[in-house]
């Protein structure tokens, strides 16, 4: 399951990328204008994007140098018309990782996100990049999580102790240890702040993820 931004004004051709995608068990997200494209892409919440060339206020080609010039090393396949030959060498020397030939057939295209989000996981190391397990997934880089594939918004402090929970999966954790790696030494040893969170995670990830273990701490069943 990947997030993929479509950043396509032809809605004919947006729906029916974006319906074939899920389909395939993406998320997906459409922009419809090359602004809008951009702040997405830039956003961070985003594996892969499928960028179209031709766009209202700001065209691929810009989005692409932008994205680049910003430091995003977002995937990007560009969606180009097939007698131009010249946007697409464009498109690739201005950081695209892949064109696709306008009109085109869905199976192609989805063989190109296959191998450009199995690329961009080699690159980046998944194990760095996310944590998932039990359902639940952490982009580190992001910092968003989803649970069951729904997004669910996280503090920073939430975020780290879910993190710090499910790189130790079915390990106990101690209050102290919770308490040393997420707060620091800003709270003292007898504060319940530990047990207040635990409980907002569970909330959020389904009550049975984390077990309480009696005088001891926790533990993390994916
Ligand atoms: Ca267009």
């Amino acid at each position: 399951m990947a997030r993929i931004l479509i950043v396509e004004d032809e809605e004919r051709i947006a729906a029916f990328v974006a319906k074939g995608l899920r389909a395939e068990g993406h998320q997906t997200t459409v922009a419809a204008d090359g602004e809008n494209g951009l702040d997405e892409a830039l956003s961070g919440g985003y594996d892969l994007a499928i960028l179209d060339i031709g766009l209202p206020r700001m065209s691929g080609f810009e989005v692409l140098d932008q994205l680049r010039s910003q430091g995003s090393r977002l995937p990007v396949i560009v969606l180009t018309a097939r007698d131009s030959v010249t946007d697409t060498v464009s498109a690739l020397e201005g950081g695209a990782d892949d064109y696709m030939p306008k009109p085109f057939r869905f199976a192609e295209l989805v063989a190109r996100v296959r191998l450009r989000l199995r690329q961009a996981a080699d690159q980046q190391g998944p194990a760095e990049d996310t944590l998932e397990a039990g359902g639940v997934r952490l982009d580190l880089r992001s910092r968003q999580a989803t649970v069951r594939g729904e997004q669910v918004d996280l503090s920073a402090r939430e975020f780290t102790l879910a993190q710090i929970f499910m790189l130790n999966p079915g390990q106990v954790l101690t209050r102290e240890q919770l308490l040393d790696h997420v707060w620091g030494y800003d709270f003292d040893p007898g504060s319940n702040v530990v047990d207040v969170y635990v409980g907002y995670l569970r909330k959020k990830f389904g009550a049975e993820t984390i077990t309480t273990i009696r005088g001891m701490g926790y533990r993390f069943t994916p």
